[in-house]
């Protein structure tokens, strides 16, 4: 089993929600976020707990969360991962499975689907091939057969959801928009995510511009009918520092 931590929130957007950390990658991003942190950056209390599968369903259980996220860095190279949905599904959650796609043949596709997988977000680090290979050290031809795989059996209760960061010099908003339309080749309902780049010290790329983002959002949204994405890192450090809670005024008639 590579599960090394599970962090839990009873308030992520009005639901509970639990993340399964694995241990282990394949690729090495050169920005990579879980090496930046690997536990929870949230976490207000920490519990310590016999650290056995049975242990950590039962925490689970009692936790009874409506999602669990299974990530941190790839659950795919873990040989129990199939064992361990199998017995999460009986948990009664939605279970999204993260990764990088590299894994994903279509006979793994299969297997997670019927595992019990409820959903598969793919990260896509950069469309273009030879940028895909300099920022993680892999081929991206995986990662993007994985998305036909999963697109092939994707049903109501197996969704695919690929999500992509928007990062200067390697996945640029023309990058992002020939990503949007080798999807939308297999299937324009697919939702697409962009994340832009979180900076880093020591990393060499810069945060991506407030323009590019809604760049890269427009350009893809000519192609698919759902994307979305993520605040800027230093918009979301700005929305941090006002009080939580909104202010409303109303207005009625004297
Ligand atoms: S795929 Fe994810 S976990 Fe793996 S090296 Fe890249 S950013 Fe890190």
């Amino acid at each position: 089993m590579n599960i090394y931590h599970i962090s839990y929130t009873s308030k992520f957007v009005g639901e509970r929600m639990a993340m399964l950390s694995f241990k282990g990658c394949n690729f090495d991003c050169i920005g990579c976020i879980r090496k930046r942190n690997e536990c929870d950056i949230y976490a207000e209390e920490r519990r310590y707990i016999d650290w056995t599968f049975e242990n950590i369903v039962k925490e689970l259980e009692e936790l009874n969360p409506h999602r669990i996220y299974l990530g941190g860095y790839e659950p795919t190279l873990d040989p129990d991962l199939i064992r361990t949905i199998e017995n999460l599904s009986k948990l009664d959650a939605h279970i999204v499975l993260m990764t990088n796609g590299s894994k994903i043949d279509d006979g793994y596709a299969i297997e997670l689907k019927e595992a019990g997988v409820n959903e598969v977000i793919v990260g896509v680090k950069a469309f273009d091939r030879k940028k895909h290979l300099y920022y993680t050290k892999r081929s991206n031809e995986e990662v993007l057969n994985a998305i036909k795989n999963l697109a092939a059996i994707e049903d109501a209760y197996f969704r695919l959801q690929v999500e992509t960061i928007l990062l200067p010099e390697i996945n640029d908003p023309g990058d992002i928009e020939e990503l949007a339309i080798f999807i939308s080749q297999i299937n324009p309902t697919i939702s697409l995510f962009i994340e832009p780049w979180i900076p880093m010290e020591g990393v060499e790329f810069e945060e991506p511009k407030k323009v590019d983002l809604i760049d890269a959002v427009s350009r893809a949204m000519r192609h698919l009918y759902v994307v979305s994405y993520h605040p800027l890192y230093s918009e979301i450090k700005e929305i941090r520092k006002t009080p939580r809670k909104a202010k409303f005024i109303e207005f009625l008639p004297d």
